[in-house]
């Protein structure tokens, strides 16, 4: 079976790195599809910068709470609060977030499909072959085809995209994050405008448990790396800790967290790989909305370029232009990650640390304008010398 019309790109997956590089790529007048298997809500604690509102054009409506606030918890119980100056912490619900990008994908061009892509199969003439499958109106799967002159894999952490097309790919490392969708309780304590983190052992050995407003509804979860770690009994023991036990669970759902960006994007052709499908998401905080929307658009530039000059070594531009803005920023919190929140001990000190007001400031900056604050270098100086101190131990706790 020959497939019969040539789009200019298939999008696999339409998360918010599908959604926004087939949205770019649709309002330039470039014939798109958008492939999504649908059906499920993404697990995710839904937490994105001011920065994200802006550069995404996302309208208020869908930030469905506002944190003005974190709470980060020692393991010894010590509470530092780190309010935010002049900014907020948003909230997004994904089942309507992620429907609202693909929406707008389509308001600007982009055809929807709804199947679960299989495999990449090449014509005779070379062109690739999006073969998907798709459920038809008796209930029975069938086999559908979509022949296209580029391909951009946004179909998650465990892209099927990227096993296949992309040359040398070493297996990605991953941390595997749980969460519970609860109705906080209204009237007890429960402050839907604060993110509280915990910084425990037992909460998580390598990483941290999270408590997120959604505004009726929160997020509650963990994530760690460690084989065998059981992070359903952790999230269980964050609600202990928390005094959430007694709320009503709407949803438990977990995924994989990629930790690193893939070495290789591209396939040196046509298929150029966006989001968690190119392991894009910040060590450290786990953050990986904002950068799966950055990842998308400069796919879409990318393959734009491809398209337009017929060179190949376009694609390699999304990975290149990424990796030169938000690289030094990743770099920084692998070794924190790596560092901080090995030991009790450690994590006791990192806690400590950001009770200091100039830590504070900068970690905000720096996360709501994803940018390295540069402007006040003395401040710079003094968490350098703070971390530091922190670092061998001379700093009090
Ligand atoms: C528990 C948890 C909590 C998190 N909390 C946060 C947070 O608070 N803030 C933050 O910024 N990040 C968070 N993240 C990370 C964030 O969710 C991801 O980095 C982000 O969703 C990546 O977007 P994406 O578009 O690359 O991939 P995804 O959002 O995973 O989207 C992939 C899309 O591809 C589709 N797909 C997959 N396979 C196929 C297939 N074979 N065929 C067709 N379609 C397919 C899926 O249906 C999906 O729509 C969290 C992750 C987890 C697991």
């Amino acid at each position: 079976m020959t497939a019969q019309q040539t789009y200019d790109v298939v999008v696999v997956g339409g998360g918010p790195a599908g959604a926004t590089a087939a949205n770019d790529l649709a309002r330039t007048g470039l014939n798109v599809v958008l492939l999504d298997r649908a059906g499920r809500i993404k697990p995710c604690g839904g937490a994105v910068p001011p920065r994200l509102l802006k550069d995404f054009e996302i309208p208020e409506s869908l930030v469905v709470a506002r944190c003005r606030a974190a709470r980060i918890i020692a393991p010894s119980k010590k509470e530092v609060d780190m309010p935010i100056d002049g900014g907020f912490v948003g909230m997004v619900d994904r089942e309507v977030f992620d429907e609202w990008l693909r929406a707008r994908a389509v308001a600007g061009g982009a055809q929807r499909r709804t199947g679960t892509f299989e495999r990449i199969e090449r014509d005779p003439d070379g062109m690739a072959v999006v073969v998907y499958e798709t459920r038809g109106e008796s209930g029975n799967m069938l086999s559908s085809r979509l022949r296209a002159r580029a391909v951009i894999g946004a179909d998650g952490a465990n892209s099927a995209v990227a096993k296949q097309s992309i040359p040398n790919r070493a297996k990605p490392k991953h941390v595997f994050a749980y969460h519970e969708i609860i109705k906080p309780p209204k009237d007890q304590g429960f402050d839907g405008t604060r993110c509280d983190i915990y910084y425990q052992e037992a909460v998580s050995p390598d990483f941290y448990g999270w408590i997120f407003p959604h505004g009726e509804t929160a997020s509650v979860g963990v994530g760690s790396a460690r084989k065998g770690f059981s992070l359903k009994g952790a999230t269980h023991e964050l609600r202990v800790r928390s005094g959430l036990t007694e709320c009503e669970t709407i949803r438990k759902e977990g995924a994989p967290i990629p930790l690193k960006p893939l070495k290789k994007w591209d396939n040196n052709k046509d298929i150029v790989l966006a989001g968690d499908a190119a392991g894009v998401v910040a060590p450290a905080s786990g953050e990986g909305i904002y950068y799966a929307m950055c990842g998308g658009r400069l796919a879409a530039d990318a393959v734009m370029e491809y398209l337009a000059t017929g060179e190949s070594r376009a694609l390699a531009m999304a990975r290149k232009r990424f990796m030169k803005k938000h690289g030094m920023v990743f770099w920084i919190l692998g070794i924190m990650q790596y560092f901080w929140y090995s030991s009790d001990k450690r994590r006791e000190r990192f806690v400590k640390m950001c009770d200091d007001p100039d830590v504070q400031k900068l970690t905000w900056e720096s996360y709501m304008n994803k940018e390295l604050v540069r402007r006040d270098p003395l401040a710079h100086v003094r968490i350098f010398f703070a971390d530091l101190g922190h670092l061998f131990g001379v700093a009090k706790t």
